[in-house]
């Protein structure tokens, strides 16, 4: 850990590349990408894009499918979590207990899972990256910088009553790791706001009776990770936002109205119609 807490302080300081963030750059697959990413630095290797977003907004669901559009790896720092909590690590007890509270794990723990996934991609010849839940602290996100460029950061927004429901509404296939949410939202609008629907995302029979929950989805631990995400996000937004890199990006209903507009506000229109055949 000393080392670790090493490297961290010096990329912070020095904005050396410390941290192994950086191995992942390579050459491009797609030139096309959006007028609104830093084009300099992405003319030249795959996309390193960031997705932030209160729990429940969707930023898995999303960050998944662009991950599949543009060839470049999703990783989820809560699935990192998971991962190394389900393991018989040496973390994953104390893990357990941070996440079962809805705190957050220290950013040296994070840092340290990420760093050895993106090693390991790199190992495995991955290139660029859309990052899901990381940076969710401004140290995060000044390490994050000092480490690497950032392409571009998309600012999922929902309306805080329907965040609770879809966090509740998640469930897993426990034996394929699909993802399904089997809320059903109808808000009449009100105060000038349109009406927001998002039908349920309802597994295909063969998962449906192995689906189980989140243990971090239950309403107190849910209420307290909203809590954390708005006391924190403000500065990790502003952050992004002076860079002249985030893209803020509000749901306007669910996958079959939302991915069109959103792959419209990336200028990836174009490739629309393979994934829309799968919404
Ligand atoms: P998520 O799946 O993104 O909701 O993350 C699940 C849990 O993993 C969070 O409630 C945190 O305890 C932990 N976690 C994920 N990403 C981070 C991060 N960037 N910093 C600190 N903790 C994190």
């Amino acid at each position: 850990m000393a080392v670790l807490n090493r490297l961290i302080r010096s990329a912070v300081a020095a904005r050396s590349p410390a941290l192994t963030f950086s191995s992942l750059s390579s050459s491009i697959k797609d030139p096309s990408f959006p007028a609104t990413t830093g084009r300099t630095a992405a003319a030249e290797r795959n996309v390193q894009w960031v997705f932030l977003g209160c729990p429940g907004v969707g930023k898995g669901t999303y960050a998944s499918r662009l991950s599949s559009l543009l060839g470049v790896p999703h990783i989820a720092t809560g699935d990192l979590v998971r991962e190394e909590l389900n393991s018989s690590g040496p973390l994953s007890k104390q893990l357990a207990e941070i996440v079962n509270q809805g705190k957050l794990v220290s950013d040296e723990i994070i840092i340290k899972l990420l760093s050895k996934r993106l090693e390991e991609g790199g190992a495995r010849g991955e290139s660029g990256f859309i990052l899901d839940g990381f940076p969710r602290t401004l140290r995060q996100a000044e390490i994050l910088d000092g480490v690497t460029e950032i392409d571009l950061v998309i600012n999922l927004k929902l309306r805080e009553d329907v965040l609770l429901e879809k966090c509740l509404g998640r469930r897993i296939c426990s034996q394929c790791g699909g993802n399904f949410n089997i809320a059903n939202i109808n808000i009449k609008g009100e105060n000038g706001r349109p009406d927001l629907s998002m039908a349920p995302l309802l597994p295909p029979s063969h998962c449906a009776s192995k689906l189980i929950a989140r243990s971090d989805d239950t309403e107190p631990v849910v209420k307290e990770r909203l809590r954390i995400y708005h006391e924190l996000s403000q500065p990790v937004e502003d952050f992004y936002r002076k860079q002249g890199k985030l893209l803020e990006f509000e749901l306007p209903g669910g996958i079959p109205e939302s991915w069109p507009k959103l792959l419209h506000a990336l200028n990836l229109d174009d490739h629309d119609d393979k994934q829309s055949a799968a919404a």
